[in-house]
C-alpha cells in the first residue's frame, strides 16, 4: 500500500479525534498507523515540516536525555528536527509512540502527553512510568540517548477557554500527565479564567512526581488552583490524604453541582486513570450513552460534563 493510500484515512482521524473519546480515536488512528507505519518502517522519517506535530505526520525523533524522577518513571526529553521551532501540539494533544518489539513486524503503538510547555522550542519531554509487563514503558525505559523513535501527534480534547466556569482533572497514576499539560495551559493563558481543581490518586507517597510544579502553580494562582492528593498505601509519616477518589475526597476537594455558593456554575469534568478508577468514577455507558453508574453520576454530573480521556 503506497503511503498517500493511507494518508487520508490518517487525516480523517486526526480530524475526528477533537470529537471522540481518546480510545476510540487511538484505535480509529491505529488502523491507519499500523499499515503507515509498517510501509514506512525500513524508510526514513517524513518530510520534515516547520512545527513536525502541527499536523498529521510520522517523525522519528531522537532521544537527549533519560532520567529517572521516581521509583518507576522517568522523563524523556526527543529532540525535534529544528532545535528553532516548537512542536506544533495544541491543547490539549498528546504524541503516539510507534515501535516494533524484537524486530518484529507488528507495531506496539501507545500515546503519551508531553509535560513540556508546548511553547518550548527544539525538544518534547516525555514522562513515562514503567509497568514491569509493559510493553511500550518497558521499551521506552531502555532507551539511550542517541535512541530513536517513530511518533505521530493525536488530538485529546480541544481546549476553549471560558467555555467552562470550573474544570475538575481527576487522575489516576501516570494519567496525571494530560492534567498537567491541561492545567499550565489554562492557568499561563491570561485569557483564560477558568477555576481548575486537580484531584490525583496514586498507590504509594514515591508516585507523586510533579509535585513541585504544582505547588509552583497553586502559589502562582491562589483561588483559581487547587491540587489535592489521594495515596492508597500511604508511608507511616505520609502528609496526604488516605484512600482512593471517592465522593467524599471529590466533595472535600470543593466538587460539586451547583454547589459551593457557587449556584449554576459550569463545571467540566475530565478523567484520565487506570480503566478500573475511570469505571467507578464514570461507571459503564448505558443505553443511549449516558452513564447509569459512577461516582459522578451519583453526584449529579451529567454524561456530557464528563470526559474520559
Ligand atoms: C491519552 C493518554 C495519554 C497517556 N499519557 C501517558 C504518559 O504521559 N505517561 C505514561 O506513563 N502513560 C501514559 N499513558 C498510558 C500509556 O499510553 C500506556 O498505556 C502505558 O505506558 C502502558 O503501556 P505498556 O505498553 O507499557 O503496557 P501494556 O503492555 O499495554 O500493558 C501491560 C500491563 O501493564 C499494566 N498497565 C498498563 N497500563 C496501565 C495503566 N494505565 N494502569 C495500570 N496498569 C497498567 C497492566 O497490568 C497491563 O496488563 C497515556 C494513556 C492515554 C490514553
Amino acid at each position: 500500500m503506497s503511503p498517500n493510500a493511507v494518508r487520508p484515512v490518517l487525516l480523517r482521524s486526526r480530524l475526528n479525534a477533537g470529537t471522540m473519546s481518546t480510545p476510540v480515536a487511538i484505535v480509529a488512528a491505529v488502523a491507519g498507523i499500523g499499515a503507515y507505519a509498517l510501509y514506512t518502517r525500513r524508510s526514513s522519517a517524513s518530510a520534515e515540516v516547520k512545527e513536525p506535530f502541527a499536523s498529521f505526520g510520522f517523525h522519528q525523533l531522537r532521544l537527549k536525555s533519560s532520567d529517572l524522577v521516581n521509583h518507576n518513571t522517568k522523563r524523556l526529553r526527543f529532540e525535534l528536527p529544528d532545535p528553532n521551532v516548537k512542536s506544533g501540539l495544541s491543547l490539549t494533544s498528546a504524541v503516539l509512540t510507534i515501535s516494533f518489539p524484537n524486530g518484529g513486524w507488528i507495531p506496539c503503538i501507545r500515546p503519551y502527553t508531553p509535560t513540556n510547555d508546548l511553547n518550548d522550542k527544539g525538544f518534547i519531554d516525555l514522562m513515562v512510568k514503567h509497568y514491569p509487563n509493559g510493553k511500550q514503558s518497558t521499551h521506552l525505559h531502555s532507551l539511550k540517548p542517541g535512541d530513536s523513535l517513530r511518533f505521530a501527534p493525536i488530538k485529546e480534547i480541544a481546549w476553549t477557554p471560558n467555555k467552562h466556569d470550573h474544570v475538575a482533572l481527576i487522575a489516576g497514576g501516570a494519567g496525571i500527565t494530560p492534567m498537567y499539560q491541561l492545567t499550565r495551559g489554562i492557568l499561563s493563558n491570561p485569557a483564560d479564567h477558568t477555576r481548575v481543581t486537580l484531584v490525583w490518586g496514586v498507590n504509594t507517597d514515591e508516585d507523586i512526581f510533579l509535585k513541585d510544579e504544582f505547588g509552583k502553580l497553586e502559589k502562582e494562582y491562589p483561588g483559581r488552583f487547587r491540587a489535592v492528593y489521594v495515596v492508597s498505601q500511604p508511608g507511616p509519616d505520609s502528609k496526604y490524604a488516605k484512600g482512593y477518589v471517592t465522593r467524599q475526597v471529590l466533595e472535600g476537594a470543593g466538587l460539586a453541582v451547583g454547589k459551593e455558593g457557587k449556584e449554576g456554575e459550569d463545571v467540566k469534568v475530565l478523567v484520565c486513570g487506570p480503566p478500573p478508577m475511570e469505571k467507578a468514577l464514570t461507571g459503564s455507558k448505558g443505553l443511549f450513552g449516558s452513564p447509569k453508574t459512577g461516582v459522578l453520576h451519583e453526584m449529579g454530573f451529567k454524561a456530557d460534563q464528563i470526559h474520559r480521556f
